[in-house]
This record gives C-alpha cells, structure tokens and sequence, in this order.
C-alpha cells in the first residue's frame, strides 16, 4: 500500500515539474555520456532526475550561485549509476554542497596512537557517511569530455558503497549476486592495479583507485560508464560485477550508438 502512494505522489511530481523538455535537452546535449542512451533510457533519467531534485537540496559555498542548469547538469549525472537501481540508495541525506573550485578544509584527525593531528588537504569532492556530497564547480563542469573521470558518478558511487557502512568498496549486492564473486574480482584486480601503477604502467585509469577499495570501486565505477571498454579489457570479471550490480551494460551501449553513427 505504501509502495503504491509512493509511486502516485512520484508520478505527480514528474507531472507537475516546471521544467520544459527543451530544458532537459539542452543540458543532455551538454553531456555527450547521453549520446548511446536510448529515448526510453533518457526519459527514466529525466524522471529520475525530477525526483532527484524533489529530495536534495543544492548549496552554494564560497558565494557560488546555484542556477537551475547547473541543478540539471548534475541531477543527471548522479542518476547515472541509479538508472536501473531507483533513488533508494540515495536515502538518508540530502545536501549536496557545490564550491566554486577545489577546495581545502581544515580537519583534525587521530592517528593509530591516538594522536590528534590538523591537516589540510585539496579536494575536488567528497561523500560523507549520512551527510552531504561536497562537489568543486569547475571540475564537475568538465563531464563535457569523455575521458574515463567523471566527478559527480565517483562521489555518487561512494553513497552507494556507504548504504551498509563506511565506504570499503562493497556495496549491498542484488539477489543473484555473490560476495564471493564480487570480492574476488575485486581484491584480484585492485592487486593487480596497484601493481600496475606502481611500475608507472597506465592503462588509461587514474591510479588514485589504487589509494583504497573504496576509491577503486569508485574510480572503476567512472570508468564503467565513460570508458567500459578499458574495464572490459583489463578486469573483465570486474565489468561483470559491475554489470550485474548497476544492471546496465554500458559496453553494449557504446557499441551500439557507435553502430548507429
Ligand atoms: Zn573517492
């Protein structure tokens, strides 16, 4: 009974939202990651992505104005990896918070013996247990090149790893799913990566993933839905987690659009 309330007020929502189609279009044509998506993939974005603002609230830091196409730009993105998923796995917070540029907050932090220590580093963005996803403006507006990073995924992605905890690169698996299947193609393939970078061997995947699980998920995560192929070549049996996990095969949507040009 719930679930059925629930899917009317949504369906009100995206009835009664005021922004045109002509809207949506132009901010899709910023994003030539939508350029495979077919006309029923694009409008369960759009739906999504309605619903998506419906639930968050956006903050400018830093003086930055938040003007309704940077809103959409990315609501989209972050509706990416959830296509398939629903917005469920964006529950329990709602502020994303955009800076202008890459930022540099001041923490304290206790090391293993107990130490306090202050520390100060730059950031382009973050994801924090139960609270908001901080986003740096000029680094998100650069989904415009399809180059295997993209921003607003990684730091949605690591929501998505956070449903069942701290981020540790193992999200709540779909039925069908096994751990086992999951955590040795991950383990074997972040090994393996932190091989690869140590010797200063690219493959095309920034080694910032080989810093934790968590940020290798993330990381290949990006990579899954801006370059597939890369994934698919050298950890196939991680573009088959990936895969099942966010039930979309971006490979097969790559090679299609590139079929139909
Ligand atoms: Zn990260």
């Amino acid at each position: 009974m719930f679930q059925i309330i629930r899917n009317w007020l949504d369906r009100r929502i995206i009835r009664q939202s005021s922004i045109t189609l002509a809207q949506w279009d132009a901010v899709c044509a910023y994003l030539p990651l939508l350029t495979g998506y077919s006309d029923a993939e694009r409008a369960s974005l759009r739906e999504l992505a309605i619903l998506f603002l419906h639930r968050k609230i956006f903050e400018g830091a830093d003086g930055l104005v938040i003007t309704q196409q940077m809103k959409l730009i990315i609501a989209l993105q972050a509706c990416i990896p959830i296509l398939k998923l629903g917005l469920d796995g964006y529950n329990g917070w709602v502020s994303i918070i955009v800076y202008p540029a890459g930022f540099s907050p001041k923490r304290v932090v206790m090391d293993e013996f107990g130490v306090q220590h202050n520390v100060q580093s730059n950031l382009s963005g973050e994801a924090w247990q139960r609270g908001p996803i901080v986003l740096a403006w000029n680094n998100t507006e650069h989904a415009g090149i399809i180059d295997g990073n993209n921003l607003v995924i990684h730091e949605f992605t690591h929501k998505l790893d956070m449903q069942t905890g701290d981020a540790n690169g193992f999200p709540p698996l779909h039925a069908g799913m096994t751990s086992s299947d999951w955590f040795d193609a991950f383990s074997d393939g972040f090994k393996n990566f932190e091989r690869r970078c140590k010797r200063g061997k690219s493959i095309g995947i920034n080694c910032y993933a080989a810093t934790s699980p968590a940020e290798f998920f993330a990381v290949l995560s990006e990579v899954f839905f801006e370059r597939p192929e890369l994934i698919s070549r050298y950890y196939p049996d991680i573009f088959h987690q990936l895969r099942l996990f966010y039930k979309q095969d971006t490979l097969a949507r790559i090679s299609s659009s590139k079929g139909q040009q």
